[in-house]
């Protein structure tokens, strides 16, 4: 059984109930065992749209990977989500941070995740449920992750007096 890392966000419609939701609808093919706090994050780039809410779920499964990543992908779609600009609006995003130790690189699916060091809307979260759970490339607990990318700055959204805001719900 693998213990895997979820991030999950969502800025269109009514954020709270999407995660909700998705949470709901993840329950239903995994078990899970921690969802964090939910945090209001500014979208990473370019594309003018409403800030995001971000949360992480720990979950254990003994499904593979792949079709793990074929659950989601259905969720998703069955909540409603239209794949247009890459980055943009959705309505959910699930994506596959960490899957125990397992690194899988092919078109369908990267793990870890090819960009979670860089991400702290998705290392927030995770760091509240999941610090030391390892990062099997970069040597580095998520914990280890978020202090390397706040301390080095290079978080793109990591300052001001919004960050890290925190629902508490
Ligand atoms: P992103 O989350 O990067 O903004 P999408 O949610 O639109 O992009 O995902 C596009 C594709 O990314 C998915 O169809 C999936 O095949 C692929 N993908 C690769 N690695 C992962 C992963 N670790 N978690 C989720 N999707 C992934
Ligand atoms: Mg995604």
């Amino acid at each position: 059984m693998d213990e895997v890392l979820l991030g999950l966000g969502s800025n269109v419609g009514r954020p709270i109930d999407n995660l909700r939701e998705a949470v709901f609808r993840l329950h239903e093919i995994c078990l899970i065992s921690r969802v964090s706090s939910i945090y209001r994050t500014e979208p990473v780039g370019n594309i003018n749209q409403d800030w995001f809410l971000n949360c992480a779920v720990l979950m254990e499964t003994s499904l593979d990977a792949h079709e793990l990543l074929d659950r989601i992908l259905r969720i998703e779609t069955a909540m409603g989500r239209v794949r247009t600009i890459r980055s943009g609006p959705r309505i959910i995003d699930i994506d596959i941070l960490l899957a125990g130790d397992r690194q899988i690189s092919d078109d369908a699916l990267t793990v870890p995740h090819a960009r979670m060091h860089q991400r702290a809307f998705a290392l927030y979260p995770s760091a509240e449920i999941a610090a030391e759970m390892r990062h099997p490339l970069l040597d580095a607990t998520v914990k280890d992750l978020l202090e390397r990318l706040v301390s080095e700055e290079k978080a793109e959204k990591t300052s001001g007096p919004d960050w890290p805001p925190r629902l508490v719900l």
